[in-house]
């Protein structure tokens, strides 16, 4: 397979991306498009702004989805542009900086020394433009909204409203084709962002991996989310065993085990014992007093 369009709504566009089996998004308005993440590299960065330059020659603003290097390394292709996120730039930077260097150490390990190299020189170029709740941003004859959500997936997660189109691009709040991601997530309060994405039941909905997909779809996902949260608490709370939670898991075992590392990590640790109440405060215990069944004499003719 290599990279293609789907146009999933009128002027709604998603790539689908051979690498990591990525789906990145392009609205066209009539005087601006929006580009919904860039990919793996700047390498993957340029050929994707070129493809946009296929279907369309209006200037581009951009929109982060989150921070994980997969959905921003390859904005350098896009030039200057307004970038918005719901996360602040400079950790951006910082979290780049420390993906940049793992992933490619990562890649490295597999052999892929080339995939390794693209994404060591990707110039990291930081949201500009910060999302603090909803905002709507008009690109001539329609307008999308950049919704923060979360923490879910991540801490800085944001989704792409096109409302007149119906499509939800859900970053990767949702995850189709392979399992979703919990190395940095928020187990117990993702389910619930999603359930509110789903609130206005978009027909069409996009996840950051995977084929684009209807609301049902998305529906059913939300279901197993919730699931693997339930599975956390029990476990937390010793209720079923930690075997339990993997061999039920509607996701699978590794995800399983990311989810419930997360929750552990999250955790606060338990706070220290309170020093036992001195003996006189605490005094005996009330008396316990016995009736005998027949001292009652109830008149009722009164
Ligand atoms: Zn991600």
């Amino acid at each position: 397979m290599s990279d293609r369009w789907i146009e999933v709504a009128d002027k709604v566009w998603v790539r689908r991306m051979e690498e990591l089996d990525q789906s990145l998004g392009l609205v066209i308005g009539e005087e601006c498009c929006l580009v919904i993440d860039t990919g793996v590299s700047a390498d993957a960065g340029y050929a994707f702004a070129t493809a946009v330059r296929e279907l369309t020659d209006l200037p581009w603003q951009v929109a982060y989805t989150h921070d994980h290097f997969d959905h921003w390394f390859g904005t350098a292709a896009f030039g200057e542009s307004a970038v918005w996120a719901a996360g602040d730039g400079a950790t951006y930077l910082s979290r780049g900086d420390e993906q940049r260097k793992r992933w490619a150490a990562k890649y490295r390990g597999q052999g892929r020394e080339e995939e390794a190299r693209r994404i060591a020189r990707s110039r990291l170029v930081p949201p500009n433009c910060r999302v603090n709740g909803a905002v709507g941003l008009n690109l001539g004859g329609r307008t999308v909204v950049l919704r923060q959500v979360g923490p879910a997936h991540s801490d800085n997660d944001m989704v792409v409203e096109v409302p007149d189109a119906g499509v939800l691009f859900a970053g990767d709040l949702l995850e189709g084709g392979a399992p979703p991601s919990y190395g940095s997530a928020f187990p117990y309060e993702w389910p619930q962002a999603v359930e509110y994405l789903l609130s206005w039941k978009p027909p069409i909905v996009v996840p950051g991996h995977g084929d684009p997909a209807d609301y049902w779809w998305a529906r059913t996902q939300a279901r197993d989310l919730a699931e693997v949260a339930r599975l956390c608490r029990e476990v937390a709370q010793g209720f079923v065993t930690k075997e339990e939670a993997l061999a039920h898991s509607p996701f699978g075992a590794e995800a399983m085990t990311a989810a419930l590392e997360r929750c552990e990590a999250l955790t606060p640790p338990p706070p220290e014992p309170a020093p036992p109440a001195p003996a006189a405060a605490q005094g005996p215990p009330p008396p316990v007093i016995v009736y005998d069944l027949f001292d009652y004499s109830i008149d009722m003719t009164r």
